[in-house]
């Protein structure tokens, strides 16, 4: 009995046992003995058998893993040469786009001011490609993150208001915004993406609506807490609608209801996909309804931080100028150094600048910049960020830690850069900059700068 115990405990503890118990005379035991044999090789042929297809699931397993990391290698690659690909096309349509800007100004027939009308526009849509792009690849890299800036919801709004009033007026088209009273309109987060989303629908609206109407509403969500304003905001058009099959893979990447839409438009596609992950990043969503012909609503939740009216500094991102308001007019005696690998952008700049100011001088990266520091006083230095040889950064880092001559120690640094995030704006303030300004720069935030400074208010563009 002992025996017979013993192997009906190994089946147990390791699936079979070989049965070596000895001959019994007893002929139920033998039976016994003959069909636990039977049994057990039955279930170590099982056994093996199922180890095998473990062994070939552990291995598919494997092939599996591999598969998906070459897959998301590959899908990193993509996302890392769409970002160095737009980045770099985006340096020289900056310099392409600012020398329109500073052709408009001049005297030119009309016809001539009709084609600029066009490169400027198309200049436009190309950057907003550009940046699309970039923020797409970043979406994919898990590269971007939201910002966390004390800001006001109403400013947000007249932005977005004032952006497209013109293209609105030109349909007669009415376009308005409306906050319900309840809504806590001083909050925490990143108000350029926030912006970003609003301009996205508010462009979209404006772009298929021919007739009726185009508004905006902030509402309050019932789920907001004491912290945190749950918002709800509604952009409804009176245009084409988007049919019911369209409206299911809308917020896909490089989704357009129709082909001539980008024709006649413009646009990647990619914008509403962007704003989706925007929406999830800041605890909301979006989603539409819409009929055909009578239009669309576009409904997007985000949940941000309340706080104190107070606490909010005007200007958390570059103004809106009014043209020509306050502009200190004729040349002027300082002298700026513009530093810049790409001379396009040299270019535009020495152009801005030409005519405010009386001194430039151009030097390409941070080390010929040094050297033109040592010789002559300076009052402004405007530099690239990225530069062969030495970098913006390190270049303002030794200037300020007097490897040049007292003279120059303190001269008002202007960072030129391609994206806005905090790191770079924390990177630019470490290294001792004063300012900083996006590309594409417009002409009249150069002239702001160079205002600001002979009125000795540089600190108050609280850009940097
Ligand atoms: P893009 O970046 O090209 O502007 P979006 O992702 O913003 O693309 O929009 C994708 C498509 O969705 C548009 O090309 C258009 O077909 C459709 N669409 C978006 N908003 C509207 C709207 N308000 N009315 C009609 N169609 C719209």
């Amino acid at each position: 009995l002992l025996f017979i115990i013993h192997c009906v405990r190994g089946v147990r503890q390791i699936g079979y046992r070989s049965v070596d118990w000895p001959e019994s005379k007893v002929l139920e035991i033998h039976s016994l003995k003959e069909n636990f044999r039977a049994m057990s090789d039955k279930l170590k042929e099982k056994f093996m058998e199922q180890k095998k297809y473990n062994n070939e699931l552990l291995f598919l397993n494997d092939e599996l893993k591999t598969a998906k990391n070459t897959a998301e290698e590959a899908n990193a690659s993509k996302s890392r040469f769409l970002a160095y690909i737009s980045h770099d096309i985006r340096t020289p349509m900056n310099a392409v786009r600012g020398m329109i800007d500073i052709i408009e100004g001049d005297p030119y027939s009309s016809e001539i001011k009709e084609y600029l009308g066009v490169m400027r526009q198309s200049s436009d849509m190309m950057i907003q490609l550009l940046n699309d792009l970039l923020d797409f690849s970043k979406i994919e890299a898990n590269k971007l993150s939201l910002e966390s800036i004390n800001f006001d919801l109403t400013e947000v709004l007249e932005h977005v208001i004032k952006l497209f009033m013109p293209a609105a007026r030109k349909k007669n088209i009415n376009y308005y915004y409306l906050i319900a009273d309840d809504v806590h309109r001083t909050l925490n987060g990143d108000p350029l993406r926030l912006r970003q989303v609003l301009i996205n629908l508010a462009g979209n609206a404006v772009k298929f609506t021919e007739k009726g109407e185009i508004r905006i509403e902030v509402s309050k969500n019932s789920d907001s807490t004491s912290e945190k304003e749950s918002l709800i905001f509604k952009v409804s058009d009176t245009g084409v609608g988007i049919s019911a099959e369209n409206q299911k893979k809308i917020f896909e990447t490089f989704t357009q209801s129709d082909a001539s839409i980008s024709r006649k438009y413009g646009g990647s596609g990619l914008g509403l996909a962007i704003c989706r992950s925007l929406a999830v990043m800041m605890e909301g969503d979006i989603c539409l309804e819409s009929s055909h012909n009578i239009g669309s609503t576009f409904i997007f939740t985000a949940k941000l931080k309340k706080i104190e009216a107070s606490t909010i500094k005007p200007n958390y991102n570059a103004p809106m100028l009014d043209v020509g308001k306050n502009l200190i007019s004729g040349k002027n005696d300082i002298k700026v150094l513009v530093v810049d690998d790409n001379e396009a952008n040299q270019f535009l700049l020495m152009k801005i600048l030409k005519k405010k100011v009386n001194t430039i001088k151009l030097a390409s990266n941070g080390v010929e910049a040094l050297k033109l520091l040592e010789n002559e006083p300076f009052d402004i230095m405007f530099t690239d960020l990225q530069m062969p040889e030495l970098d913006g950064y390190e270049t303002t880092i030794r200037i300020r830690s007097g490897k040049v001559p007292e003279y120059n120690k303190n001269i008002i640094i202007v960072a030129m850069t391609g994206s806005v995030t905090m790191e770079e704006r924390q990177k630019c303030r470490a290294a001792g900059m004063n300012v900083y300004i996006t590309k594409p720069f417009n002409v009249l935030e150069i002239i702001e700068i160079v205002d600001k400074f002979l009125k000795n208010d540089i600190n108050n563009l609280n850009r940097s």
